[in-house]
């Protein structure tokens, strides 16, 4: 039975389809639950790829209504949380504000105004070396599981998500970040997306998922989906490489508490 926590709404002015259609999408793929965790507003206006700051209310009854709609279907209520020193207070304030069944932390930003998985923001990676950047990428994904804010972490390596990568073994970059999700005792998202990208991957590469997997981090499955047709995204690919890494169950989130799912 398999999960997709990581679905977003059009709220985020770069997703597309109902609510609806997203969980038609779940339902026809045979999962056994779905969720959604659209990207969290900011106290003010931040970029443009978020719900605005009154969004919020909107979210909530977009998600409560596809539960009424969907009968016996278990539709989860989750957000995707952007880590960024200086708004853990207001990520405080965010898991207030509903019942939420998760919170999914996310480093999109390695410095105030760049989010590496921008495309308009293709020209700052010639400013600085690929290794810098996942330097500063890896640093804040350590400091974001030590946040203690979080129930699970989004799309570890995102930051190869154009295929920079630097060259060589990848776990001296990954090694703190994996110390300090195990140490916080976090989940991390297996992420589908990265094969939907330049990357050609999923989020994370199999050496990161090694490393976690050896340090009894737990995962999840997710699409990441911004269009229905999206949702559970190549899972069989997804399922494969945690069963060959070695995992035998998944955890599935009711009221920010896990529950491990056994997979065959
Ligand atoms: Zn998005
Ligand atoms: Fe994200
Ligand atoms: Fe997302
Ligand atoms: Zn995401």
């Amino acid at each position: 039975m398999l999960f997709d926590y990581h679905i977003h709404t059009p709220l985020c002015r770069h997703a597309v389809g109902t609510p609806a259609e997203y969980v038609r999408q779940a339902r026809e793929a045979g999962l056994g639950e779905m969720g959604f965790s659209d990207h969290n507003p900011m106290p003010t206006a931040f970029d443009d790829w978020r719900m605005g700051p009154e969004d919020l209310p909107r979210y909530l009854a977009l998600v409560e209504e596809a539960k009424s709609s969907a009968g016996e279907f278990p539709i989860r209520l989750g957000l995707e949380c952007d880590y960024l020193p200086g708004y853990e207070d207001h990520v405080r304030f965010l898991a207030k504000q509903a019942d939420w069944d998760y919170l999914i932390g996310a480093v999109h930003y390695v410095e105030p105004h760049w989010d590496i998985d921008n495309p308009a923001k293709l020209a700052k990676w010639e400013e600085r070396p690929i290794e810098e950047v996942w330097r500063l990428y890896f640093a804040a994904y350590a400091r974001m599981a030590a946040s203690g804010l979080f129930d699970f972490l989004a799309h570890p390596d995102l930051v190869k998500k154009f295929g920079k990568k630097p060259p060589g073994d990848l776990a001296d970059y990954y090694r703190d970040a994996v110390d300090a999700i195990a140490d916080a005792g976090l989940a991390i998202e297996v992420s589908t997306a990265g094969l939907r990208k330049e990357a050609r991957e999923i989020y994370p590469a199999k050496r990161f998922l090694e490393m976690a997997h050896r340090r009894h981090i737990p995962v999840l499955l997710s699409s990441d989906a911004h269009r229905p047709e999206e949702v559970a995204y190549r899972f069989d690919l997804a399922f494969d490489l945690v069963r060959e890494v070695g995992y035998r169950r998944l955890l599935g989130f009711e009221r920010r508490k896990p529950i491990p799912v056994a997979i065959g």
